[in-house]
């Protein structure tokens, strides 16, 4: 059912965390090669090489380690590897291997140069991580066989693999694990023209009428982010199918999105209570990190992986080593008046 007046939507809309409502699109929108993955050039261009090079040498991959916010491809680009190597995938994530025993199966199931895909990778428990570290350097795993003072261990090798990990936040990796990775490539917010294009692909796969300003319009909102061009692309459809002639052109797209709160730069109202908060609780800053998560009641990692990387990239944001503060075009956006500190 298409809802218009009491359209469902939440400050979570332009959230780049999957949600279920997104997994039916992704599958359908996610770009199968290098040559159809829109955009991060200098990242594609390297991996074509490595890539090309392994193929050549007949070996696995080196590890790669992929990082950056989230939505921005980092689970597309471990398929399109996988897919371009003509290697199988196995898809998993940090949390979800929860005892050593877990990813021992898991590697000892990998056929010949394989590629093991593990997200938030950062979220591996330290037990785990230590199995991880001899499979990564020397292709093999050390197994304890019993318990107490008649427990031994015994060496297995391993397959050759690649392991593609991807992160959020590269900092929280433990430097034992990060020095393994061969191949560290991080990924940027996109630019309103590759979003643009993303939007385009993504209306012509999914049949919808969309005029270039149209797309231009999504594009500009989506935070750099090719998760959010697709969800708001969804949402406008509806707008579009209902309000108009089904066609998405640049007056649609604009109503739709100021309807749901996203404003011309894609700042919804998370965005902005929290800039609101630093200007007029605490004087435009600087302000700590879990103080400005508090005082406008959001976790302290949802400002730091959500709201930060754009409103930095907008220059609406510096982070200093006492805390937050709100720049002039923060201000001048959110129709403050700006005072220098002098
Ligand atoms: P991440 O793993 O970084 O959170 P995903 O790989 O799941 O992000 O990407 C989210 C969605 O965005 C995918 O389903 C895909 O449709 C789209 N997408 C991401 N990067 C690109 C790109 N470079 N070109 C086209 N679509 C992309």
């Amino acid at each position: 059912m298409i809802q218009t007046d009491d359209m469902e939507f939440s400050p979570r809309m332009i959230s780049p965390e999957n949600t279920s409502d997104d997994n039916d699109i992704e599958i359908t929108l996610r770009p199968q090669t290098l040559h159809e993955y829109i955009g991060q050039d200098k990242v594609k261009e390297n991996l074509a090489i490595y890539i090309k090079a392994t193929k050549l040498r007949g070996e696995p991959l080196d590890h790669v380690l992929l990082y950056g916010p989230p939505g921005l491809g980092k689970t597309t680009l471990s398929a399109i590897i996988a897919h371009e190597l003509g290697v199988n995938l196995r898809v998993t994530t940090g949390p979800a291997i929860e005892k050593p025993g877990d990813l021992v199966s898991l590697l000892t199931s990998l056929s010949d140069n394989d590629v093991l895909f593990i997200d938030e990778i950062h979220r591996l428990s330290r037990a785990v991580e230590e199995i991880l570290y001899p499979a990564l350097e020397d292709r093999v795993i050390d197994i304890i066989i019993g318990k107490g003072p008649s427990a031994r261990s015994i060496r297995m090798d391993l397959k050759p693999f690649t392991l593609i990990g991807a992160t959020t936040r590269a900092g929280q990796l433990s430097a034992p694990l990060r020095d393994r990775f061969g191949v560290i490539q991080r990924l940027e917010l996109y630019s309103k023209e590759q979003l643009t294009d993303i939007v385009r692909r993504s209306a012509m796969i999914l049949d919808i009428p969309c005029t270039a300003d149209g797309a231009g319009e999504i594009a500009s909102r989506s935070r750099g982010t090719p998760r959010i061009a697709n969800r708001l692309l969804k949402r406008v459809r509806d707008f579009a199918d209902v309000m108009g002639n089904g066609e998405i052109n640049k007056d649609i797209a604009s109503m739709a999105l100021t309807r749901l709160e996203i404003d011309g730069l894609g700042l919804d109202s998370l965005d902005r209570r929290m800039l609101e908060m630093i200007i007029k609780g605490y004087g435009g800053g600087p302000v700590g990190l879990e103080t400005l998560a508090s005082a406008i009641g959001e976790e302290a990692v949802t400002i730091e992986d959500v709201c930060e990387p754009y409103l930095m990239q907008l220059g609406f944001l510096g982070r200093t080593p006492r805390g937050r503060c709100a720049t002039k075009l923060a201000y001048e956006h959110l129709g403050f008046s700006f005072k220098s500190e002098e």
